[in-house]
């Protein structure tokens, strides 16, 4: 019998507006036939952005990644960037793509983002920058980071690819470092389909990220740099329109599908889950959990085959570390045991608004069952 009872449950499913929703919004691009270039959609979602995310300056990409590396190429950076290697390849490969030298620096156990006490004996003279990612959701310790970046005169960019929607107490994440990069990404918690944004301190750094964006144009006919194309167009600018509409109910199903999971896979020997951080409204973005193989009996990758069996797709994000894959290898790298036990031991479950209650307990069912099965 390998006659499949139930349908697959991915990793994730794109959060969408209803049908006509977006018939709606995109109905006017037909009558303007204004479609890309920072038209008025692309105009009304930064502005909406900006507030929502409680940024200083607010600037939109065509995807997270050229984000990224506009940002990098904007700050005009030379030399080598600290960061970590418990990342998507993005991070890093925007990092070797602008001419810089990634550094790895280990992470945290507790929340999985790069460690501040490893990053100091990393500085050299040519250290020109800190590059951490909010894993997950789990923002960095900022504080420290700052404290860092000031005494050595680095710059401090976020990926804050995971990190959209979370809020701080005091400090808004967008205002955290000199400037964040949010992926919009069709699989991340807000999305344009594919998009990104660049929040930024200093107001300066505006003309040089819009030619980056835009080819170097600073005017008509007026070229300034040798800039890319990043632009997002008004059809990605209208789903995040949409989207945005409905954050908040999306982020209520979130909490459910979060608090489920962590109602049903508790006190469970040698299986970690994180409770969301305190001191920050969560996003809910990801359910990461870290398998111990001596304490739980059985590997992560035994965890995982055991859900591929049964159509079930989680996926093991971040795995392998970067400073582990071959085209990384040349680079200087600090010891990072963490990251490395880190990549070899998690994995995060399906998580999507949809994802029902009786999915979740089939889910954490079929993660117990697994339980010491190699012992
Ligand atoms: C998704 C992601 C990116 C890349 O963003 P895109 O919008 O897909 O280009 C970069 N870093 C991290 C950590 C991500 O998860």
């Amino acid at each position: 019998m390998n006659e499949n009872k139930f349908p697959k449950i991915n990793v994730t499913r794109s959060s969408m507006p209803d049908f006509d929703e977006y018939c709606a919004e995109i109905r006017d691009l037909w009558d303007s036939r204004w479609l890309t270039n920072m038209g008025a959609k692309h105009r009304k979602l930064e502005e909406e952005l900006k507030n929502y995310l409680e940024a200083k300056n607010l600037l939109l990409f065509t995807n997270g990644h050229l984000a990224l590396e506009a940002i990098l190429r904007a700050m005009d950076l030379k030399g080598e960037v600290i960061t970590t290697p418990f990342t998507f390849p993005s991070t890093t490969n925007a990092i070797v793509r602008c001419g810089l030298r990634p550094v790895f620096c280990d992470i945290k156990e507790s929340d999985c983002t790069i460690d501040p006490e490893e990053i100091e004996k990393l500085i050299t003279p040519d250290t020109c920058a800190i590059l951490p990612v909010h894993v997950y959701g789990n923002i960095c310790d900022n504080d420290a980071l700052e404290r860092i970046a000031k005494k050595h005169n680095l710059k401090l960019i976020y990926d804050a690819a995971h990190a959209f929607g979370v809020f701080h107490k005091d400090t808004p994440v967008s205002q955290m470092g000199d400037a964040s990069m949010y992926s919009l990404h069709a699989t991340k918690v807000f999305h344009t389909i594919e998009g990104g944004a660049v929040t930024f301190r200093d107001e300066a750094l505006k003309a040089r990220l819009l030619q980056e964006k835009n080819f170097g144009y600073g005017g008509e006919d007026l070229v300034l740099s040798i800039g890319g194309n990043a632009k997002m167009n008004e059809f990605q600018a209208a789903m995040g329109l949409c989207n945005l509409r409905h954050i908040e109910d999306n982020h209520t199903q979130r909490e459910r599908v979060i608090r489920k999971y962590l109602e049903e896979l508790k006190d469970i020997e040698g299986l970690r889950c994180w409770e969301p951080i305190s001191g920050y409204e969560s996003n809910y973005s990801y359910f990461p959990i870290a398998i111990d193989p001596e304490r739980f009996g059985a590997t992560r990758d035994d965890v995982r085959n055991a859900l591929a069996a049964e159509n079930i797709n989680a996926r093991r994000y971040f795995y392998p570390a970067i400073n582990e894959i071959p085209s990384f290898r040349d680079y200087r790298s600090g010891p990072t045991p963490i990251a490395h036990k880190m990549s070899h031991n998690v994995l995060t479950l399906p998580m999507y608004t949809e994802l029902s209650n009786e999915d979740i307990s089939r889910i954490a069912r079929i993660i117990i069952s697994v339980k010491n099965s190699n012992k």
